[in-house]
């Protein structure tokens, strides 16, 4: 029997400062699923397993797939090395790889905004990557400092702005909660 397809996908944009941009982004993913659909996430910028939803993802939910794409330390903006920028690219070419096949109904490219703010990877690339994937796949990208061309060619855009944190309070990032 054939699965559910999504008739038009759409854009989707989480950006701001405040807490909850990734983890809106699997919100959906698991809605998704539960509707027979495929979800497929690129975590740019990010190299670490220890997230919750790497975990998840592995043992739980078998039509999530997530794949990262970036070293295990922080990327400096001002400096990035070579590997930082060589990750970035390649995480934009299978994702755009990804996308063109159109096997996933929801393509999350999680932190993709900071990957642009920090000129890892080239505006150009991702506008025509956006312009020209299949209709039936909705994207959704993430990350802080939305460049405002990407702005034009969103359907969705939500800002999620600071107004608590508790690192602030000196609370360090917590397993299962910020990571
Ligand atoms: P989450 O992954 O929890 O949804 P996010 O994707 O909105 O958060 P990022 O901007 O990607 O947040 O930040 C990465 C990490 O920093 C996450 O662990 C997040 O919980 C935490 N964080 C988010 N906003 C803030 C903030 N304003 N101050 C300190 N830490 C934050
Ligand atoms: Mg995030």
């Amino acid at each position: 029997m054939s699965r559910p397809r999504l008739n038009k996908g759409l854009v989707q944009v989480y950006t701001g400062n405040g807490k909850g941009k990734t983890t809106a982004s699997l919100g959906q993913a698991v809605r998704a699923i539960g509707h027979g659909y495929k979800v497929f996430m690129l975590q740019f910028m990010k190299g670490s397993k220890d997230y919750g939803e790497i975990q998840t993802a592995e043992k739980y939910l078998p039509n999530l797939i997530i794949i990262q794409s970036g070293l295990e330390t922080f990327v400096s903006k001002e400096n990035p090395s070579q590997a930082d920028i060589d990750l970035a690219k390649q995480g934009l070419a299978t994702a755009r790889k990804v996308i063109e096949e159109g096997h996933y109904d929801l393509v999350i490219l999680d932190e993709i905004n900071v990957a642009l703010d920090f000129n890892l990877i080239d505006l150009d690339d991702v506008l025509e990557m956006i312009k020209t994937k299949p209709d039936h796949v909705e994207l959704i990208l993430t990350g802080r400092y939305v460049p405002k061309k990407i702005l034009d060619h969103a359907d969705l855009v939500s800002e999620v702005s600071l107004i608590k944190h508790p690192y602030y309070q000196g609370v360090a990032a917590r397993k299962g909660i910020e990571y």
